[in-house]
């Protein structure tokens, strides 16, 4: 799997949400970068900086160093991204998606669901029942929804996460593989090499 702009942005949004992309795109290529250079670069105040700061912190996503500025007697913090483990981060999050999207799709598929033809509303079952299937805003009566409308998007993205989880797994395999390769190779060196110095010995 590539880790697109795009994936890597999709991580710092859910974490730090939009705002987030303008400080990481500061951190990006750079090390040991002083949280102030961020306040004063992005005009933010320093306390926000640091909130968000703290939350990549949290997600082992940039790690830091610190020193005392000998003036003012405090600590200084370095911090530096460890784009690494957005890859980790990715899937957790296509992981809890997929679920989500499975859950309410196991919903869709139990329950019926009415609208109201003015769309002020959309009720289930019970919610129906207890206004007597009429618009709980405008009185209008409910109408059942065809369930294909919403389960269809629902299945599509299903799929399309699916799909790219799959797609991650097959990668993987195939990583390990290569892997079963190499060291079946570095062990075979290894046994020509005893062999050889076996050889010279008995010589
Ligand atoms: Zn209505």
């Amino acid at each position: 799997m590539r880790l697109t702009t795009k994936k890597i942005e999709e991580v710092i949004v859910s974490i730090l949400g939009e705002e987030g992309l303008l400080l990481t795109k500061e951190m990006k290529d750079r090390e040991n970068v002083s949280e102030f250079d961020f306040s004063s670069k992005l005009k933010k105040d320093i306390k926000i900086i640091r909130k968000m700061l703290y939350l990549l912190y949290n997600n082992n996503l940039v790690d830091f160093t610190r020193k005392k500025d000998k003036e003012k007697g405090w600590y200084i913090y370095y911090w530096t991204l460890l784009p690494e483990r957005i890859r980790y981060l990715y899937l957790r999050n296509k992981r809890e998606q997929l679920a989500r999207l499975q859950e309410k799709l196991a919903t869709e598929q139990k329950e019926l669901f009415f609208a109201c033809p003015s769309k002020c509303v959309r009720l289930n079952f019970d919610q129906g029942m207890e206004f007597e299937f009429h618009c709980p805003e405008c009185g209008e009566l409910v109408s059942h929804i065809d369930r294909e409308e919403a389960i269809r998007p629902l299945q599509q993205k299903i799929d399309e996460i699916e799909a790219e989880l799959k797609e991650f797994q097959e990668e993987k395999k195939v990583r390990r593989k290569e892997a079963k390769v190499r060291k079946k190779i570095v062990r075979k060196k290894v046994k020509a090499k005893t062999k050889k110095a076996k050889k010279k010995k008995r010589k």
